[in-house]
């Protein structure tokens, strides 16, 4: 019997709640809270099981701290934006309650993101005798498990690890991202890092690609190197990762649209005054681009994640290739939402579960690849993201 409070009523924020609702041994009681408490009521209208929704500012701890107690949560899922993941921790370290996000915190008023303030929390967390699990989404997330099932199962040590993302979706509209667009166009437009040799290197923004023939039928795509947060844990946890990239599609059209958005300032987080008001140029961005949440019943295609790992095994170099194939179409059958948001929304539901079925415990701040993959990866298959092992020859894949 467990308490769970979501916090963010976005398109992650309801496949959560719907994923969490399917599950009642685990998730006896949800209760889904946000800015905008409609959003709540409309998700929970949605959903066959009765949830509790609730309005919260996640920026106001003392406000969180109060709904904490009162709907006794074991466990809070933090699926609002990265702005809001320090608040949400000082409430968890109030309450004494257990927390889970998907993605590393971020300040406003600054496009960087890294894990080090959150890591900061890990002696409060430890003694206070709670855990922390951060990044439980698909990337950071299942990316960070794949990786360390591979580590487990099939090296000895691990050499190289590329993360490669593929939306080949389609969704019709001019432009559109296919989650938070303040927060996708922020991490897209900085300049991009990659770690080599114990070092960490940078790259102008998206000023390198190369093809990578998906498989299953989705073929040769343009990939870009973008700096990603779990880069960052798994070359910490998993020291002798000699050379760590993250590689994304775009497609041309996505990109020429975010190259004229720059050029002329629209993506600027620098706030500037408009007839008399003080306006950031990419929140006024995000507010004429269209909801990711609304894209569901539009997208068509299917993702493709996975992580290119070499390494060497009983003494033999060796490669493996895991990933996902995520169907637009059938997660919005599912749970009126495209893959992105699924792919973010099932990984937040099943790191909960681990947390609360014990499968993975601990006191202090934690990543996805210090745990034991199996359980997570077992609950992968039976939730709606099935997993493969790439059988054909790895010879043509390399980067
Ligand atoms: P959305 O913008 O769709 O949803 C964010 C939700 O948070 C909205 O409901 C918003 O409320 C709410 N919110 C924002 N600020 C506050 C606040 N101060 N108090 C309470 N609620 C607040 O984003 P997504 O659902 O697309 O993304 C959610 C998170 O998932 C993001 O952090 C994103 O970075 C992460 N993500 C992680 C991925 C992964 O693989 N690890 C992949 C994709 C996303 P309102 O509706 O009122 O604006």
């Amino acid at each position: 019997m467990s308490r769970v409070l979501i916090i963010g009523a976005g398109g992650v924020g309801s496949v959560v709640a719907h994923k969490c609702a399917q599950v009642p041994e685990v998730f006896t009681d949800i209760c889904l809270a946000s800015r905008t408490v409609a959003k709540c009521e409309q998700i929970a209208a949605q959903i066959k099981r009765p949830i509790r929704t609730e309005q919260v500012d996640a920026d106001n701890v003392p406000e969180l701290v109060s709904l904490i107690n009162d709907f006794q949560a074991d466990l809070v899922i933090n699926v609002a934006l990265p702005y809001q993941d320090l608040h949400i921790m000082d409430a968890c370290l109030e309450t004494g309650t257990n927390y889970l996000d998907t993605a590393n915190y971020e300040p406003p008023d600054e496009a960087k993101f890294c894990y080090k303030w959150q890591w900061d929390y890990h002696d409060r967390f430890k003694e206070k005798g709670i855990m922390a699990l951060l990044g439980s989404g698909f990337d950071p997330g299942v990316t960070n498990v794949f990786t360390a099932w591979a580590r487990k199962n099939r090296f000895d040590e691990i050499r190289t690890l590329d993360i490669i993302d593929c939306n080949a979706g389609e969704h019709g509209q001019p432009f559109a991202t296919n989650f938070n667009p303040e927060i996708n166009i922020r991490e897209v437009t900085q300049r991009g890092k990659f770690y080599e040799n114990g070092q960490w290197q940078e790259t102008d923004p998206l000023s390198q690609s190369r093809i990578f023939d998906f498989p299953e039928g989705i073929g040769p795509r343009k990939i870009y190197l973008l700096h990603h947060e779990e880069m960052e844990s798994l070359v910490k946890h998993i020291p002798e990762i000699q050379r760590g990239r993250f590689w994304m599609t775009f497609s041309d059209n996505y990109l020429n649209h975010l190259k004229v958005l720059e050029g002329i300032g629209m993506t600027s987080i620098e706030p500037i005054n408009f007839q008399g008001q003080e306006i950031v140029p990419l929140q006024f961005l995000k507010a004429l681009l269209p909801d990711p949440g609304s894209l569901g019943p539009l997208t068509k295609g299917r993702t493709c994640i996975g992580c290119l790992i070499s390494g060497i095994k009983d003494g033999k170099e060796k490669s493996c290739y895991i990933y996902n194939i995520c169907d637009h179409e059938q997660c919005y059958q599912e749970v009126g939402s495209q893959a992105v948001s699924y792919t973010t929304g099932v990984p937040a539901m099943i790191g909960a579960m681990m947390i609360l079925t014990g499968k993975w415990q601990g006191q202090g701040v934690f990543n996805m690849e210090q745990f034991d993959p199996e359980p997570f990866m077992e609950q992968l298959n039976l939730h709606g993201l099935p997993w493969v092992e790439f059988a054909g020859d790895l010879e043509d894949m390399k980067l």
